[in-house]
């Protein structure tokens, strides 16, 4: 399950200019600031791998990132930008919805969910949208270190997660499969790559 090599492959603007090569994918998504950077550096054991995808002009391409030469991370845009005015807001209907449709070569979806907010609508359109379209879908929650804070209202990572969990049970016969992780601590990172090696089949 261990990651050995990653190499950046390529960005793409459109579903039809990704690689063309059949290697299984893990795709990757959420909302903007929700940690995806920082999960794809810990996944990889390096700093800044995930900086080609946070580059000026590539936060909204699909980049894709070849693993131990046998399988690809993509790192697809993050969506609700959260201080953008709307009409900056990625609207990940428009091509990421064209990639999930025409990628046969995807394992999982790993949707990401920030465990440190309730749960939120934006994730949970996604999360139903992918599964009506029977896109198999595994919820990533990120940020599972973080605490408490001080303000009344605010909950625990495990109470929001819960809580997540509670809304999807009720659109799922089967819910999705669910790893709670930190990139702070590590946590998660093993459970997540033994996953995807079995996922993958290999
Ligand atoms: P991205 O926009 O989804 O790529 O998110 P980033 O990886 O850039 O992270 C957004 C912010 O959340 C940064 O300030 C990170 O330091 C912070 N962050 C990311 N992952 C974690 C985590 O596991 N725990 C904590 N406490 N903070 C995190």
């Amino acid at each position: 399950a261990k990651i050995k090599q990653v190499e950046f492959v390529k960005s793409s603007g459109r579903a039809k200019d990704c690689p063309k090569n059949a290697l299984p994918e893990i795709a990757m998504m959420g909302r903007s600031n929700v940690g995806k950077s920082s999960l794809i550096n810990s996944l990889v054991r390096k700093k800044d791998v995930a900086m080609t995808s946070k580059t000026p002009g590539k936060t909204q391409l699909i980049n894709h990132f070849l693993i131990n030469k046998s399988w690809y991370i993509v790192d697809l845009p993050g969506y609700g930008y959260a201080n953008a005015p709307d009409s900056a807001r990625t609207d990940w209907s428009t091509f990421t919805k064209g990639y999930f449709l025409n990628r046969d070569t995807i394992v999982t979806v790993l949707l990401l969910i920030d465990a440190s907010v309730p749960p939120q609508k934006m994730d949970l359109d996604c999360a139903n949208w992918l599964g009506r379209n029977n896109i198999p879908l595994t919820f990533v929650f990120t940020k599972c270190d973080k605490k408490k804070s001080g303000k009344s209202g605010v909950k625990r990572p495990e109470e929001n997660i819960k809580e997540f969990q509670d809304l999807i049970s009720k659109k799922y016969r089967e819910p999705p499969p669910w790893i709670m992780t930190s990139s702070v601590t590590n946590l998660g990172r093993d459970d997540l790559l033994l996953h995807l090696s079995q996922l993958r089949n290999y």
